[in-house]
């Protein structure tokens, strides 16, 4: 057992933390015979902040398509996934690993696309969680269609856009292998780039296992508008909206579907950063706030993000719909908190998670109080979400073990593996210039269509 003294944001504070979860908390606990003390005077204590959507398999690509549409964007990074071994995806997954604690983020659903599929690269970012004692809820994303049924581009004899993606069957095959052995959940791309038996397989299997459904869902306005019927009304009739799905993005609802989200009770992960940086537009957050629709948030990909930091989302989530707005609908510093945590842990189905509670995982952020953002300490929450930032995060402890101490991990060698992280990016971009090329050859396809229709 050990016991942590410090403050939380309603005042003095002791925690028991007993194995992996709080035991007790009360402001004047004392140690019991044996129990280690530490003493976090001046630090304020947090629960474990919560990534509701990541995409590990772009740490080794960060900032890869610079000022680009998400389809543009996404011709860039694609063929610079393909062909990783194992032993990259863990590299890549414990890289994350160091960004999301010096965040003070203990959860996260790291939605993987793997090219090809492979239940060992899954289940090596799967232990790379487990290494670095994060909460990594490994969602392996399936998709059914070739690229030409998903963009509008004509393939011809292009290499890339010639690829055949697996059978729905085998792709939900490896996904419930996986899922059957790691937990996890089951990760869906996006409605245009599945087929109808896909997604209710998808759904089928999220059901039975009982693990979370994510999928991206209208990111951009051309997914909008070239959908054969829309997207949410063609969901639900396959059986993928209900309180455990979580749908990345949702910029581009058509009417009635923000009650429709609330009446299924899916929620909605809101990716502001990248969303703004590939000019996609911005979810309607606070209509659906107002519906009650849980909105939880997510820093989405490395190559689009372009960092894990969880803090300017938050704030940026909050600040950028109130110029449209009256100041009686603002979202404040609390709605913020809240989606940063525990309604991220309710969107990634992780009972208890993103609050500091009698029975709650053992996931605890300690920031450091004794910077100008906490003084004067006036507005604990509002400092927290508006003033503080990840700098003030100085240990973390995840399922009851300290896994961050002065700002470093401690389940591993991140200085060793920042080396090897770097090593194995750019061997694998200079092995598949070839496939960059390749992919590249369809970009004046795609210009033209997103020039003429005014942007994704
Ligand atoms: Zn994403």
């Amino acid at each position: 057992m050990i016991l942590v003294g410090g403050r939380t944001l309603e005042g003095p504070m002791n925690l028991r933390i007993d194995g992996t979860r709080i035991a007790a908390m009360a402001p004047d606990l004392t140690p019991v015979p044996g129990e280690a003390v530490f003493s976090a005077h001046g630090r304020l204590l947090l629960p474990g902040l919560v990534d509701a959507h990541t995409h590990s398999n772009d740490h080794l690509l960060r900032s890869m398509g610079q000022d680009l549409p998400l389809e543009l964007w996404s011709l860039r990074t694609s063929a610079a996934r393909i062909g990783r071994s194992a032993h990259e995806v863990y590299v890549g997954a414990l890289l994350g690993c160091i960004e999301y604690l010096q965040h003070g983020i203990t959860t996260v659903l790291d939605h993987l696309k793997l090219d090809p599929m492979s239940e060992e690269g899954f289940a090596a970012a799967a232990r790379a969680y487990a290494d670095a004692g994060i909460r990594g809820i490994v969602a392996p994303i399936l998709q059914d269609l070739p690229l030409a049924a998903t963009v509008p581009v004509t393939p011809g004899p292009n290499a890339f856009a010639r690829r055949s993606p697996l059978p729905a069957a085998e792709q939900l095959a490896m996904t419930d292998a996986f899922v059957a052995r790691w937990g996890g959940a089951v990760g869906p791309s996006a409605p245009h780039r599945c087929s109808d038996a896909l997604l209710a397989g998808c759904a089928d299997l999220a059901r039975r296992r009982g693990v979370p459904l994510q999928l991206h869902v209208l990111e951009t306005r051309l997914q909008r508008d070239t959908a054969a019927r829309p997207t949410l009304e063609r969901l639900e009739a396959l059986g993928c909206l209900g309180p455990s799905t979580s749908l990345v993005h949702a910029v581009w609802l058509a009417r009635g579907d923000v009650e429709r989200i609330a009446a299924s009770g899916a929620s909605v992960v809101h990716c502001p950063l990248a969303n703004a940086k590939l000019g996609s537009g911005l979810a309607p957050i606070v209509a659906l706030v107002e519906n009650g629709v849980n909105v939880a948030l997510g820093t989405d990909s490395a190559a689009c993000g372009d960092a894990h930091d969880l803090w300017t989302a938050m704030r940026f989530a909050l600040l950028s719909p109130r110029s449209a707005l009256p100041h009686h609908r603002w979202l404040g510093a609390a709605a913020g908190w809240r989606m940063a945590t525990e309604a991220g842990a309710r969107a990634l189905g992780v009972g208890g998670a993103g609050r500091l509670a009698v029975g709650a995982p053992a996931d605890i952020v300690l920031l450091d109080l004794d910077r100008p953002a906490f003084v004067p300490l006036t507005d604990p929450v509002a400092q927290l979400v508006f003033a503080a930032g990840p700098a003030a995060v100085r240990e973390v402890f995840a399922g009851g073990r300290l896994v961050l101490k002065d700002g470093w991990p401690t389940g591993f060698d991140a200085k060793a593996l920042l080396t090897e992280a770097a090593q194995l990016g750019a061997r694998r971009l200079a092995l598949n210039r070839p496939w960059l090329e390749s992919a590249w050859e369809l970009a004046a396809q795609l210009e033209h269509r997103l020039g003429s229709d005014g942007g994704g």
